[in-house]
């Protein structure tokens, strides 16, 4: 299966940066990349990406997605973003479950379960992040939680589990400039894919993409372990530089 690169731009940019960013890495995706790219940025320059896609052909290899979406459809929830809105705006993928926004937003399991729903029911892909934070990995519980997080999206998504993405991303590794070993992550990805195994017959489909403090230098081993099927990317999405040396490594 083919790659995918995601940026997750979280909450940076403007309409100045977000320009210039795009355009250099249209420069840099002249020759289509071997990979799937795509990058999630804040709701607010969605409509911008979307006409700057448009406008230069190059990003037409960047797919197009949001950091959250609401678990609702629609109605009085004041500041949220329904799937359908997303869809509208030309949005391929949503990030749901981040553990930011487990952390600093109280979502839970079923929460976050329920935005994947949301979510494939409008067509767009969530991208369902699971991680340990260093605590739960330290008192050996990494399996525990990742399969925890990850069986209550297949429990409300039954037969619809094999067009979601999983994120493993290790909490102590996010922005902290600390990553997990490719066998780590590996070892993870490997429990991952066999509870996705276990629930669709079709979970060959499923790409379980790293995240966690991935880089230009360190990409190409963590990508070249046989269970990472890419990488979602935080603070190297917003150097186009080292966005675009990750996305020559996941060949
Ligand atoms: C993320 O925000 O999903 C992430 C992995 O961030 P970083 O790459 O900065 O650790």
């Amino acid at each position: 299966m083919k790659k995918l690169i995601a940026g997750n731009w979280k909450m940076n940019g403007s309409l100045a940066a977000n320009e210039a960013l795009l355009g250099a890495l249209a420069q840099g995706l002249a020759v289509k990349p071997a990979c799937e790219v795509a990058v999630c940025v804040p709701a607010p320059y969605l409509a911008q990406v979307q006409a700057l896609k448009s406008a230069k052909p190059a990003l037409s290899a960047i797919d197009l997605g949001a950091q959250d979406v609401s678990a609702q459809a629609s109605g009085a929830y004041t500041g949220e973003v329904s799937a359908a809105m997303l869809k509208e705006l030309g949005c391929r993928y949503a990030i749901v479950g981040h553990s930011e926004r487990r952390q600093y937003h109280g979502e839970s399991d079923a929460l976050v379960a329920d935005k994947a729903r949301a979510a494939l029911a409008s067509g767009i892909t969530p991208i369902v992040c699971v991680g340990e934070t260093l605590a739960e990995r330290e008192a050996g519980h990494t399996e525990e939680v990742v399969k925890r997080q990850l069986a209550a999206v297949i429990h409300a998504n039954g037969h619809c589990i094999s067009e979601i993405v999983v994120a493993y991303e290790p909490v102590w590794a996010i922005g902290t400039g600390k990553t997990a070993s490719p066998e780590e992550a590996q070892a993870v990805h490997t429990v991952l894919r066999a509870q996705l195994k276990a629930a669709t017959d079709q979970s060959a489909r499923v790409k379980i993409l790293y995240g966690g403090s991935m880089n230009a230098a360190n990409a190409a081993t963590l990508l070249a372990q046989p269970d990472i099927d890419g990488g979602l990317i935080g603070g190297a999405s917003l150097k186009a530089a080292d966005f675009l040396t990750i996305i020559a490594a996941a060949q």
